[in-house]
């Protein structure tokens, strides 16, 4: 793209050169998810520990300004198309009803929403929808109270459950479903919440569990794969696979019992997707990640207080993409668990 636009920046208007978030492989990164906090009120075995996890000292984490100004660099410059909140649990985060109502004053198209447990959504979702999220991802590995407890170390079912039927209730739909699946523990329940999900008309997606935990617990023979999830539902519902082109979308979709009702398949480690992935990260500590599993980070919260312009971060987070690696590498030898949990990262 040659054209230019201009961004305010503070005091002075700079004309800016618009980019876009190429890799050296050619992929163009226009999905960004914004960690609002690394803090949360579940504790999931595969994401976070029980206790003793230390969290970002609050001074590091971006203010509501820091984080609109940085969102409108991305979707303004760098012509980021897609805005997921997420965390950590993004609605822990006090100020999100006013961030998504300003991002979405930045910019009336860009697709918005957040990745969520749930927990308080029954209070929020209306607020939500009337600023302008677009839509929610709730996170539910199942509908039985003593698993989500095992699962989540709370107690809390009754109020996810109420809070995706108030996200429904306030038009933040299509509702998609997170799952992950953990062997001995929920792996037989993938049945029960595919129907639960189909009677609700949510899209369930259920994803291989991936080595983010804070524990470093994962291990690739527990994981339970795709193949053994689409197994276990194909024994009670008719999958097929959707005619739809995947494109750049992390989930392999399969009509159920003939549709409309699909299910979501994300094989982030025995099919992985790199070479069509098109996302980039934010922590809520202001650090660009180009991958779930970079081992590097772009410090854009300390050139924004040096005072960069939104020019100059826009510069900086094009040089920050360049050295994305072509896959995630789970499968080598050499694979390094990323210092930081997912919890810290922003799902
Ligand atoms: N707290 C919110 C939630 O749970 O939806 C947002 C953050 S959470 C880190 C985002 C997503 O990451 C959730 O769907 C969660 O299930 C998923 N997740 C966390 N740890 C994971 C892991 N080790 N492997 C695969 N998915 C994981
Ligand atoms: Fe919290 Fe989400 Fe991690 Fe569960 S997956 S501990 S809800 S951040």
């Amino acid at each position: 793209m040659n054209q230019t636009l201009s961004i305010a920046t503070g005091p002075a208007t700079l004309p800016a050169p618009a980019g876009r978030l190429v890799d050296r492989f050619g992929r163009v990164a226009t999905d960004l998810r914004v960690s609002l906090t690394d803090r949360c009120n579940l504790r999931c075995t595969y994401c976070m520990p029980a206790e003793g996890l230390d969290w970002l000292p609050s001074e590091e984490v971006l203010t509501d300004d820091e984080v609109v100004r940085l969102v409108g660099v991305a979707t303004g410059l760098l012509d980021v198309r897609e805005v997921r909140f997420t965390g950590g649990e993004p609605l822990v985060r006090r100020g999100l009803v006013d961030i998504v109502r300003r991002v979405r004053r930045l910019d009336a198209d860009v697709d918005l929403s957040i990745t969520t447990n749930a927990l308080g959504l029954a209070r929020t979702a209306a607020a939500l929808a009337e600023v302008g999220l677009d839509r929610v991802n709730v996170s539910l590995d199942t509908l039985r109270p003593e698993t989500f407890a095992e699962i989540t170390r709370r107690d809390r079912l009754p109020d996810v459950l109420a809070g995706i039927e108030a996200a429904a209730a306030a038009g933040l739909g299509p509702i998609k479903i997170n799952a992950v699946l953990m062997r001995g523990v929920n792996d037989d329940q993938a049945p029960e919440l595919l129907a639960w999900a189909v009677e609700h008309g949510y899209q369930l997606r259920i994803i291989e569990q991936m080595p983010l935990d804070a524990q470093h617990g994962w291990s690739r023979e527990r994981m339970v794969t795709a193949e053994e999830t689409l197994d276990r539902l194909g024994s009670r519902f008719a999958l097929a696979p959707t005619a739809e082109p995947r494109g750049s979308a992390p989930a392999e979709l399969f009509t159920v019992d003939g549709g409309p009702a699909t299910v979501g398949i994300i094989a982030s480690v025995t099919r992985p997707f790199c070479g069509d992935c098109d996302r980039v990260r934010l922590t809520a500590d202001g650090q660009v990640r180009d991958c779930l599993f970079a081992r590097r980070e772009s410090d854009l919260r300390a050139a924004m207080r040096s005072g960069e312009s939104d020019a100059e971060l826009a510069d900086r987070w094009v040089r920050a993409m360049a050295g994305k690696r072509a896959g995630h590498g789970i499968d080598d030898p050499a694979f390094l668990q990323p210092d930081r949990p997912m919890s810290a990262i922003g799902g």
